[in-house]
């Protein structure tokens, strides 16, 4: 018995298969991940005819619902953890202006020739007297032994007529830890500008996938040594290489963001969060300049970088919501934790820190702490220690203040009713003057307090209370 095809559906699958008089084959992903016991529950299942009709009798008999895409000629159901997907065996040529084939029906060995990588494109049989037989045209067990991606056909040919599949390639590689087969490489290098007819969104669906990859750097590195990376994704590489003037040169930005990627990688799945640490130092380049005394600065290379977030994300057609804001608080504050471990940690300094990034500062801590790159160790460990005691401070300072969520206790509604004002600056400036006060742990956060203080602010601005 086939270990993976141990669920009942699969036999049902090929049940069903048989009475129509039709080849059945599970094939793609869900085989490959079978040999790299990795977990999957997508299953994608060909038939030598409608895949649809099928994916219909399979829904009537287990009684789940079936979503049909008649464009597509797809269909789709769920069976448990299970997303079950049907389609047509088929055969396809290309436009050199498309990404969309012409597609003819096909047999099986017509649909393994249109796969991306041999990886991706053995199949096990379900139909009752071949059941579990595995059919693998492309040697692509060998190539999982041997840790390749390759694709089946000519790979100038497969990345012509779909460039997405160099990203895929390239996502394969980081995601799998394999190393892309030397002719295929040198195909994407070759086809590089082909990806220009791509779309953002499939794009991105795999930069994601690179980005959640156990060592994310492997991807973002094969992009830049086979040429896809300034075409793809300009701003990061205008990060690369180093500049020197007499004793003075500068870290490569490249290959420093690529570090605190790997360690922030080893200390999150939070996607957003591997994406801050992408774009952390990418206003580095806008702002570089040099000093013949102290040589090379990046001065608020933070405020210009989370103000390049959002054309990123817009170009990159990546959510422009609270996830784009998050990424973008994350880069202007990345720098916050670090000069607090640098300096003799004042509680008013943890106090506006902690007000500044709200529910965001244990993301912020575990950015900064992936930023710290050094290759001398004793100035890492030193950096870690101070960290250590920049954490205990927060803890103590939001057990005592509670600033994480603050809002000033004194609205500047309030202002306005107590001194009969109407929105001026005044109202501002005690209102900002308050907030500082208990940030710099003159007051406490409390309401009786911030009165007491707005009064005498208010005094000393001449302003007389009403009624
Ligand atoms: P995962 O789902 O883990 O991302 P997958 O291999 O299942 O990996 P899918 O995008 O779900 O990837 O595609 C399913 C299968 O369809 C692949 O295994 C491959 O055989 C085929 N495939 C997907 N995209 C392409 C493409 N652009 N060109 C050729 N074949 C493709
Ligand atoms: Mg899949």
């Amino acid at each position: 018995m086939n270990d993976a095809l141990r669920h009942p559906l699969f036999k049902q699958i090929g049940a069903i298969a048989d009475a129509k008089g039709l080849q059945a084959f599970v094939i793609g992903g869900y085989v490959r991940d079978y040999f790299l016991r990795r977990p999957c529950t997508d299953i994608d299942v060909v038939v030598t005819g409608s895949g649809i009709d099928v994916a219909e009798t399979l829904g009537r008999q287990i009684g789940s619902r079936v979503s049909v895409f008649k464009n597509f000629g797809t269909a789709m159901l769920r069976c448990g953890k299970w997303e079950v997907e049907f389609v047509g065996a088929r055969k396809e040529s290309y436009r050199a202006d498309s990404r969309k084939p012409i597609v003819e029906n096909g047999t099986i060995e017509d649909d393994q020739l249109r796969r991306d990588f041999t990886i991706n494109a053995m199949a096990f049989s379900l139909n009752g007297d071949t059941f579990g037989q595995l059919i693998d045209p492309f040697d692509g067990t060998g190539d999982l032994e041997r840790l390749l991606i390759r694709t089946p056909c000519d790979p100038d040919t497969t990345f012509s007529d779909d460039p997405l599949r160099m990203i895929r390639a390239v996502r394969f590689a980081a995601q799998l830890g394999f190393n892309i087969e030397p002719e295929t490489f040198d195909a994407i290098e070759r086809n590089r500008e082909r990806i220009s007819i791509v779309s953002k969104e499939r794009i991105v669906t795999e930069l994601n996938k690179i980005l959640l990859s156990p060592v994310p750097s492997i991807g973002f590195d094969l992009f830049d040594r086979c040429g896809l990376l300034p075409l793809i994704f300009p701003e990061l590489s205008r990060l690369k290489g180093v500049e020197r003037v007499g004793k003075h040169a500068h870290k490569d930005n490249f290959v420093h963001t690529l570090k605190v990627l790997d360690n922030i990688a080893r200390h999150t799945d939070k996607l957003w969060l591997r994406w801050a640490a992408l774009l952390h130092d990418i206003g580095k380049p806008r702002t570089k300049a040099y000093d013949p005394k102290t040589g090379w600065t990046f001065h608020g290379h933070e405020v210009v970088g989370s103000k390049m977030v959002a054309a990123i994300f817009r170009e990159l057609k990546l959510p422009m919501n609270e996830k784009m804001k998050y990424v973008q608080k994350l880069v202007f504050l990345h720098l916050r934790p670090i000069i607090l471990a640098e300096d003799v940690v004042t509680d008013s300094a943890v106090r506006r820190l902690l007000f500044e990034a709200g529910d965001d500062i244990d993301d912020l801590m575990t950015l900064c702490e992936a930023d710290i790159t050094s290759a001398n160790d004793a100035k890492v460990k030193r950096y870690l220690q101070n960290f250590e005691l920049v954490r205990v401070k927060l803890r103590e300072i939001e057990e005592k203040d509670r600033i994480r969520n603050f809002q000033p206790p004194i609205s500047g509604e309030l202002i306005m009713q107590i001194y009969g004002l109407k929105p001026c600056r005044a109202v501002g400036e005690l209102k900002s003057a308050i907030k500082d006060a208990i940030l710099d742990g003159v007051i406490a956060n409390d309401y009786d307090q911030a009165y007491a203080y707005m009064e005498r602010q208010a005094a000393e601005l001449g302003l007389k209370k009403i009624g």
